[in-house]
């Protein structure tokens, strides 16, 4: 289920175009259909989307490269496929993708728009009415942690049932309300606990937070940073890094962080700047 796009763009756009062609003058348009055959193959054998679409778009090649076209076939085929790769995409709520080893929610930003404005708007009562955006899981206590996260989870499985108004609850409408709260789950727990107003702001002695452009809010904020739970998994994620950021010539490595006691990786440059800091941890050894 991760990392789904149905029918790529340029998939997309030839049975678009046969489409056209068949509704508009009953034949195929065979013009560029070298070409186009030669684009289908290659999305067969990359076959990155589900079986059955993969099979669908088979069919329709195999149908359309027949000595006897039916275009009435075609046409039905290629609407069955555009309507299946249509319920896909609407139940692939969200996306992951592994960027420099941090994983990227993609599209979340937008999609979850209305419900970070509302957790960030949202005051935690046994925090002394402390903003809920300003709550860092990574830095408070596990049981504060808990508290917040069991929050997060109903805010978003409320949000859940909001959005999929549903009268035949079945067991793969669970499994996938089950997939999503917990994809929109760690998607707002890592949304919250950054620092505000800080514009003007020397990140200082602790790298802990990152300076970033913060899309749900427009401002620059403090963003915590990802965070792995062992020194093997950041050296995993530097490694990873390496691979993906080839044009980075800084040098890149892990270090334990004062400040949550877990593990992040940073250029090394801007870390020997704060060594001599006693705040600042480098590589606890
Ligand atoms: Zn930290």
């Amino acid at each position: 289920m991760v990392s789904y796009k149905a029918l790529n763009t340029a998939v997309k756009s030839i049975l678009n175009g046969w489409k056209n062609s068949i509704e508009k003058y009953n034949k195929l348009d065979t013009w560029k259909i070298g070409e186009q055959l030669s684009i289908l193959g290659r999305y067969l054998r990359n076959n990155d989307d589900s079986k059955d679409i993969v099979r669908q778009v088979r069919f329709i090649r195999d149908c359309v490269i027949s000595p006897n076209l039916n275009v009435n076939q075609l046409l039905y085929m290629i609407n069955k496929v555009v309507a299946m790769a249509e319920a896909s995409m609407k139940s692939v709520c969200l996306s992951l993708k592994k960027i420099n080893g941090r994983i990227k929610l993609q599209g979340q930003g937008e999609r979850f728009k209305g419900e970070t404005m509302r957790l960030f708007d949202e005051r935690i009562r046994f925090k002394g009415n402390m903003l809920l955006r300003n709550f860092d899981i990574e830095t408070e206590t596990p049981r504060d942690s808990r508290k917040v996260r069991r929050i997060v989870e109903k805010r978003m499985c409320q949000a859940y049932h909001r959005r999929n108004k549903r009268i035949d609850y079945d067991d793969s409408q669970r499994r996938h309300e089950h997939y999503w709260m917990k994809r929109a789950t760690s998607f707002q727990l890592y949304n919250i606990g950054q620092m505000e107003n800080v514009g003007s702001v020397c990140r200082g002695n602790s790298t802990h937070w990152k300076k970033e452009y913060d899309e749900q809010t427009g401002k620059i904020v403090f963003k915590k940073k990802m965070v792995y739970s062992s020194e093997e998994e950041a050296n995993e994620a530097v490694k990873e890094w390496q691979r993906t950021k080839t044009h980075d010539k800084r040098e890149i490595t892990a270090y334990k962080c004062a400040i949550c006691k877990k593990w992040h990786i940073g250029h090394k440059s801007k870390m020997e700047e704060y060594s001599d800091n006693e705040n600042y941890v480098q590589k606890a050894g």
